[in-house]
């Protein structure tokens, strides 16, 4: 009776293990598909009243329509998305976020649907930052847990401040509390549209693929994402979203 009973206790321990180790969906609903994304990256993503909008939420109710699901967005800190995504609270992430070796070693990565880089932007009347090469020593703003946090902090010298949203890192800027921000093409752009204080310079400072991550070995997703991204190429319809939001 004993072993039996020993028997049963471990296999039901094996089969919790076994549950718990698998990519488990972030949805208990299984009508609904949960997007991760964090709403301060216009374009890609912002907010729009209370409706989280932009061409990264186009993809991903394309993803959603794909799976017959319906697309639910939890929008978070972005330096929190990955965790999300692993802790299963999310069932993807899509957030203009770059692809890298380092996040690579916690999630899986889609084929690329955007290329970007990082940009300077300066005080239009700063005389002294030319390029890449004369942050050194700087005061320079980025968004918390960013590739061009890293970027920043590579600069010799460079004093990196850390804002939860880029487009603080420009009201700061603008405000003359600090001398740079490096920040993503597309959002720099957006967030310093018509407003002549600022200067964004024309030097890329990387070379950046955006891509939608999912939980580590989650394959039957990751194709379907995959083959979302090629069908809405050949479509057009990925055309009509950069025209609506570009
Ligand atoms: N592309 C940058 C990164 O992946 C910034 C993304 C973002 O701030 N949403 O780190």
């Amino acid at each position: 009776m004993k072993k039996i009973i020993l028997s049963v206790v471990s296999i039901s321990i094996l089969a919790m293990v076994l549950v718990g180790c698998g990519a488990k969906p972030a949805s208990s609903n299984d009508d609904i598909i949960i997007m991760g994304t964090n709403a301060e990256f216009a374009p890609f993503e912002y907010r729009e009243g209370k409706e989280v909008v932009g061409f990264d939420v186009e993809i991903s109710k394309k993803i959603a329509e794909k799976l017959g699901k319906e697309l639910k967005i939890e929008d978070m800190k972005f330096e929190g998305l990955l965790a999300a995504l692993e802790a299963g609270k999310v069932d993807f992430v899509i957030a203009g976020m770059t692809k890298d070796k380092e996040r690579e070693k916690q999630v899986d990565f889609s084929d690329s649907y955007f290329l970007s880089s990082q940009l300077i932007t300066i005080k239009a009347d700063d005389t002294s930052i030319n390029s890449g090469e004369d942050l050194k020593g700087k005061k320079i703003g980025v968004q918390l847990g960013t590739t061009g946090e890293r970027e920043a902090r590579d600069i010799e010298g460079a004093e990196v401040i850390s804002f939860d949203k880029g487009a603080m890192a420009l009201v700061d800027l603008a405000n003359g509390k600090i001398d740079a921000v490096i920040l993503d093409a597309e959002p720099t752009k957006n967030y310093t549209e018509g407003n002549d204080d600022l200067r964004v310079l024309d030097e890329q400072l990387t070379e950046e693929e955006y891509c939608i991550a999912v939980p580590k070995g989650n394959k039957e997703l990751l194709e379907l994402i995959n083959l979302t991204l090629k069908e809405i190429q050949e479509s057009g319809e990925y055309e009509q979203f950069i025209n609506k939001y570009f």
